[in-house]
């Protein structure tokens, strides 16, 4: 398998299609998943509002930590937009304390009600309604937010076809020689969204939302750093 190297791509200014055997081994680690791990019904939320707030909180954290802080502020009777928008700082602060970096989370999480109260009357449907690349543009331009928050807010929020690349995803490709161990964001985001574009409409949307949550199962309880679980995991029938 030849693994895309990201620098020579965007040098040369190309987007080349990927190995064919990359597409067809990851296509098939997803079956290899979901037959293993069960569908993971992603993400954890109960409103698309939730959701966008889940994807700042877990910024450099545990999903543990995040439920914590979501907690907190259900509790608080504050995750909707106008009252979240209300509350003092302080207080923001610690509601999400167990989510960690709190003082920088209470500031992204106030720049994302900033412009969807003052863009969009505190409307989460309109803020992330319009083509993909346009929401995505306007997430990004958000203080705070990355490729990954806004990709998430995308894909599991605003139900658009933008697939999630995370560290998980990085180190199980590179390990398994999918990609180049240089490849970035996009190259990888590419890669995936080129690869996995078999369905259309609302099961390739599910397919999306679920490849990225079996990834993390996968990065969290066998693909670790140091000393992987490959003999229990999943995907060791596709190891090179
Ligand atoms: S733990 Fe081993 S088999 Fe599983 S994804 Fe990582 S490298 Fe592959």
């Amino acid at each position: 398998m030849k693994a895309e190297d990201s620098s020579q791509a965007k040098r040369s200014g190309q987007r080349n299609r990927p190995d064919p055997a990359v597409t067809k081994a990851l296509r098939r680690a997803y079956l290899l998943l979901r037959k293993q791990q069960g569908h993971q019904q992603w993400w954890p939320g109960e409103t698309r509002f939730e959701v966008c707030v889940g994807a700042i909180l877990t910024q450099n954290t545990s999903w543990k930590n995040v439920e914590r802080a979501i907690a907190n502020l259900k509790h608080a009777s504050a995750l909707e937009p106008e009252r979240l928008s209300r509350l003092p700082r302080s207080e923001l602060c610690e509601l999400i304390r167990p989510a960690g970096y709190f003082n920088v989370k209470a500031d992204r999480l106030r720049s994302f009600l900033q412009m969807l109260n003052r863009d969009f009357n505190g409307d989460i449907d309109a803020m992330l309604a319009g083509p993909t690349a346009t929401v995505r543009e306007r997430l990004l331009s958000i203080s705070g937010i990355g490729p990954e928050t806004a990709d998430s807010m995308l894909l599991y929020a605003g139900h658009h076809h933008s697939f999630v690349i995370d560290a998980y995803t990085k180190r199980i490709f590179t390990r398994h020689g999918w990609c180049h161990p240089n490849a970035d964001y996009e190259t990888l985001q590419r890669l995936c969204e080129q690869s996995l574009s078999q369905k259309s409409g609302a099961k390739q949307l599910d397919y999306w939302q679920d490849y990225h949550a079996q990834l993390v199962v996968v990065g969290k309880d066998y693909c670790r750093p140091k000393q992987p679980l490959c003999e229990q995991c999943p995907l060791s029938s596709l190891l090179p």
